[in-house]
C-alpha cells in the first residue's frame, strides 16, 4: 500500500496555514457545496462515506450525527440548541496527529466545523484544544478570526441564512478532560470528570443538550468527503475501515513523524516510508494506537492498521500512535514509564482505577529496580483484572493494556529482573552482579 496524503496533501507548502494557502487548495469549496444541499444530505453522504471517528473508538461519524433531533421547518425536535464540539485535547500517549494538523492546516478543520455543525443544526460549536499547547491554541484564534472575517462564521454564513459561532476554548492540560463527558463537564466550568453514559452526549451533552463530540481529525475529514463524495473514500481502505488516516510514528524510527495513508497499510510499508528502526537495530515491540492499547511485536508487522485487522490481531487500532521500540529498551521500565503516566492523569473518580493505578506503579518501581519476586507479577494481573471492565471510563481500561500484553510477551524479561543483578538493560548490572 502506498501513502494517501489528502489532509496533509500542502503541509509543507509556506505558510500552509492561512486563509490565502487554504483557498489555493479547494479551501471551503466543500461549504459551498454543502450549504447548496440540505443538512440531511450532508449526514447522508458522511454516512455513506463510512468515516469512522479517528479519536480512537472508530464509532461511525455520521451515525453519530444522526442522533441528533433533526430538527427543521417539517421536523420540530426537541426544541433545545444544537452543540458541536471538537475535541482537540490530544493526549494519548504518542499521539501527534491531531496538533500538527491544526498547526499546518487549521482551516482544513474550520471548514469541516462549519460543515459538521450545519448537518447537525447547531449554531455554535467549540473546539476544546489543550491549553498548553500554546502555538496550536493561537494558530487556532488566527484560523478562527480569518473565517469571520471572510464570512464564513458569524451571522448568515455565504448569504446561506445558517448562523455559526465557534469559540476556541483552552483546557488545563488535564488527560482525562480528553474523554468527552469529562471534556463537557470541563467546558461548563467543573472539574473535568466522566459522566455516566449512557445517556451519550448525542441526547445529553453540553448544558444536557444534543451535542456531537468529534475528533480533530474526522472533522477536518469531512470537507474532502464533501467534495470527492463517498466513493472516492470508499475507493480506499477496506469495506468496514474506508478512507485515509493519519498514522504518527515515534521513538525508536529514523524518520519519525506524520504518515498518511490508507487504512489497512501495515506497519512493515510504513517503516520503509520512515526509512525503518534506527540503524544498526532491530524492532522489540510497538504500539498499534498508543500506550492504551495491546502492545505488538515483530510477529505483528505485516498487521493491516486497520480496525478489524488490529482487531483480530488481539489489540486495538485507537489513536494509530505508532510507537516504535528497539532492542536497547526495557519492557518493564517503558511499562512502568506509562503506568505512572495512568496513576497520575487517573481522576480519581472510581476507586478500581484510582487504588489500582496506584498499586500498579509501586510493584512496577519494585520489579524495575530488580526486588520485585514471581508473586509480584502475579499480583499486576490481579489488580489488572480487577480494573478492566470495572473502572468507570476508559482510562482504567488503558492502564491495564500495557501490563497484560507486556506480560504476555515478555514474561521472561520481568523475570529476568528479580534474578539478582536487576534490569539487564541497566549498564551497571555487571558491576551490579559482582
Ligand atoms: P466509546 O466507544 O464509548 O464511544 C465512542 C463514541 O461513540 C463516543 O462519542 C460516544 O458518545 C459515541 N457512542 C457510542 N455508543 C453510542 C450510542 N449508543 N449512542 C450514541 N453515541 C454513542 O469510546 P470512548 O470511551 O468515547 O473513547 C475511547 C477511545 O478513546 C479509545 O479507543 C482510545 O483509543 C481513545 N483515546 C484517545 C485519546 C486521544 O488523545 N485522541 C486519548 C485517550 C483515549
Ligand atoms: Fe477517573 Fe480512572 Fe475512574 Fe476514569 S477509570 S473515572 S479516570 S478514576
Amino acid at each position: 500500500m502506498t501513502l494517501a496524503p489528502v489532509l496533509s496533501r500542502y503541509w509543507d507548502q509556506p505558510n500552509s496555514w492561512t486563509l490565502d494557502s487554504y483557498l489555493r487548495h479547494d479551501g471551503y469549496q466543500a461549504l459551498r457545496k454543502a450549504l447548496d444541499g440540505s443538512p440531511d444530505a450532508v449526514i447522508e453522504t458522511v454516512k455513506d462515506a463510512g468515516l469512522r471517528g479517528r479519536g480512537g473508538a472508530g464509532f461511525p461519524t455520521g451515525l453519530k450525527w444522526s442522533f441528533i433531533p433533526q430538527t427543521s421547518a417539517d421536523k420540530p425536535g426537541d426544541g433545545k440548541p444544537h452543540y458541536l464540539v471538537v475535541n482537540a485535547d490530544e493526549s494519548e500517549p504518542g499521539t501527534c496527529k491531531d496538533m500538527p494538523l491544526m498547526m499546518a492546516a487549521p482551516h482544513t478543520l474550520v471548514e469541516g466545523v462549519i460543515i459538521a455543525a450545519y448537518a447537525i443544526r447547531a449554531a455554535k460549536a467549540f473546539i476544546y484544544v489543550r491549553g498548553e499547547v500554546v502555538p496550536v491554541l493561537r494558530r487556532l484564534q488566527t484560523a478562527v478570526a480569518e473565517a469571520y472575517a471572510a464570512g464564513y462564521l458569524g451571522r448568515n454564513v455565504l448569504g446561506s441564512g445558517f448562523d455559526l459561532d465557534l469559540v476556541v476554548h483552552a483546557g488545563a492540560g488535564a488527560y482525562i478532560c480528553g474523554e468527552e463527558t469529562a471534556l463537557l463537564d470541563s467546558l461548563e466550568g467543573r472539574r473535568g470528570q466522566p459522566r455516566l453514559r449512557p445517556p451519550f452526549p448525542a441526547v445529553a451533552g453540553l448544558y444536557a443538550c444534543p451535542t456531537v463530540v468529534n475528533n480533530v481529525e474526522s472533522i477536518a475529514s469531512v470537507p474532502s468527503i464533501v467534495l470527492g463524495g463517498p466513493e472516492w473514500f470508499r475507493s480506499m481502505g477496506s469495506e468496514k475501515s474506508p478512507g485515509f488516516t493519519l498514522y504518527s510514528l515515534s521513538g525508536h524510527v529514523t524518520t519519525p513523524g506524520q504518515y498518511e495513508a490508507e487504512l489497512g497499510i501495515t506497519l512493515r510499508e510504513l517503516l520503509e516510508y520512515a526509512g525503518g528502526v534506527r540503524a544498526g537495530h532491530t524492532l522489540k515491540f510497538w504500539t498499534p494506537g498508543g500506550s492504551s492499547t495491546p502492545i505488538f511485536t515483530e510477529e505483528h508487522l505485516d498487521v493491516p492498521l486497520d480496525y478489524e485487522g488490529v482487531g483480530a490481531a488481539g489489540s486495538m487500532l485507537g489513536t494509530k500512535a505508532l510507537q516504535i521500540f528497539d532492542d536497547t529498551t526495557c519492557i518493564v521500565r517503558a511499562v512502568l514509564r506509562w503506568t505512572e503516566f495512568y496513576a497520575h492523569e487517573s481522576c480519581g473518580k472510581c476507586t478500581p482505577c484510582r487504588e489500582g493505578t496506584y498499586w500498579l506503579v509501586q510493584i512496577l518501581r519494585r520489579l524495575e529496580g530488580g526486588t520485585g519476586t514471581e508473586a509480584d507479577l502475579t499480583k499486576l494481573l490481579d489488580i489488572s483484572d480487577t480494573i478492566l471492565g470495572k473502572s468507570f471510563c476508559a482510562l482504567g481500561d488503558g492502564a491495564t493494556s500495557p501490563i497484560m500484553s507486556s506480560l504476555k510477551y515478555f514474561r521472561e524479561e520481568y523475570v529476568a529482573h528479580f534474578d539478582g543483578n536487576g534490569c539487564p538493560f541497566d549498564p551497571r548490572r555487571s558491576v551490579l552482579a559482582t
